[in-house]
């Protein structure tokens, strides 16, 4: 789960990490306000959505004046941020960030995250931040310095030290630079984070080390003890698809394909979708039904598969094991009979109760198509989909 950036610096200031002190704000007028209550000469007014990149699209605009917040709030709110991390549709925006403005000496970059190769967390750090570190790890990998936690001692001085070594930290500010980081550490095992991102992380003028932007996401499989970050979602920027699938416990992710898919089984689902791009067609979705689906679930994940407008066809792939074949065809009948389905329908059926349920899909005068294994059905639903189309 992702959350804004002010609410991740709240959270990191709980902990100790110095930020900016700052407002979020709703409308212009709020802005102004929050911009007042700060006081000084110099604010920043930051869209708030869930993608960074805002700086070069105009989501992140330095104001010098009442009247510049309240306009460049004004001219935010409302409009739709593209970014290279938000997709070609970009993000609308529905709330700025007033913030006082630093005077930046340095910016720097530093992460952690949940290194899967070795199992352990790890702290990225690096002395060009602000930009795209993408791109610094892939024309200056030598500028970027990773130091690994062992989870049973937790973060040890050296840690520290080839953190701000590496990212040419001046020796005065080890010691600051060093709490922050412990913060940080503590601010993520806490929190069962899976990333936080800082860039910049930046030196101001007066020699503080601050936090200027925040990325942080969570664990889902955590949430459940995770009250805080929980009340911290904002459904507005989830993709309302995969929202209503969490609603009824499908594991649904859109993808930009045409053949939407329902399956029972992570792996299967996986296996699924590639064996239909390698008949040449390519999956609308990835959804697992789940062992236990029952037919209101059935009829849930069809309504979910079809409210996707690219959706030309769909594949069902069900093994049943605990889950019996009959149950599962019955609830294909009464969903496709429910949504009145409109797009050609492929049904591989194996396991428990198979012949049940395939009589049940032949008896129902529905005009599915039955599949014997998976080769099958992959050819039968690309091209069904591709006879559409021509
Ligand atoms: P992102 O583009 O979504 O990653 O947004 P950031 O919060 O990282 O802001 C982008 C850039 O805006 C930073 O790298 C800074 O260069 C600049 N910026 C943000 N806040 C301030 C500030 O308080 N003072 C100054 N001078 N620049 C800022
Ligand atoms: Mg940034």
């Amino acid at each position: 789960m992702h959350i804004h950036e002010y609410q991740a610096k709240a959270v990191l200031a709980d902990y100790g990490v110095a930020v900016p002190r700052g407002h979020v704000a709703y409308t212009a007028k709020e802005a102004e306000e929050a911009a007042k209550t700060l006081g000084g000469k110099l604010w920043v007014v930051k869209a708030q959505i869930h993608a960074g990149g805002r700086g070069k699209a105009g989501g992140v605009k330095l104001a010098r004046s009442l009247d510049e917040v309240r306009e460049y709030a004004k001219a935010m709110i409302g409009m739709t941020l593209v970014t290279p991390q938000t997709g070609p549709e970009g993000k609308e925006v529905k709330r700025v960030y007033i913030e006082e403005g630093s005077d930046i000496a340095e910016e720097l970059y530093l992460s952690a995250v949940v290194d899967r190769a070795t199992s352990r967390i790890a702290f990225m750090g690096s002395s060009e931040g602000g930009m795209d570190i993408e791109e610094v790890a892939h024309k200056s990998p030598e500028k970027i310095v990773t130091t690994t936690i062992e989870p049973a001692a937790g973060l040890q001085g050296f840690n520290i030290r080839q953190l701000a070594y590496g990212m040419g930290i001046k020796k005065e500010l080890h010691n600051a630079f060093g709490k922050m980081v412990q913060s940080l550490y503590n601010a993520f095992i806490d929190t069962d984070a899976s990333q936080l991102e800082i860039n910049p992380l930046v030196i101001t003028k007066q020699d503080t080390i601050i936090t200027l932007d925040a990325k942080f996401n969570f664990d889902d499989n955590a949430l459940y003890r995770q009250k805080r970050v929980l009340d911290l979602r904002d459904e507005d920027e989830e993709d309302p698809l995969e929202r209503r699938a969490k609603k009824f416990d499908l594991s649904y992710i859109k993808m930009d394909g045409n053949i939407g898919c329902m399956v029972n089984g992570a792996g299967l689902a996986m296996a699924t979708m590639d064996i239909i791009k390698l008949y040449g067609g390519s999956p609308a979705n990835f959804l697992d039904v789940g062992g236990g689906a029952n037919k209101e679930k059935v009829t849930e994940a069809f309504k979910l598969i079809l409210s996707d407008s690219n959706v030309e066809g769909i594949l069902v792939n069900i093994f049943g094991g605990i889950m019996r074949c009959d149950v599962i065809a019955e609830g294909i009948v009464a969903a496709a009979r429910e949504v009145s389905l409109d797009v050609p329908l492929v049904v591989r059926l194996e396991g428990t109760n198979v012949d049940l349920g395939k009589q049940i899909l032949a008896k129902s005068g529905l005009p599915i198509k039955a599949a014997d294994n998976l080769d099958d059905a992959a050819e039968k639903i690309v091209n069904s989909v591709k006879r559409k189309a021509a």
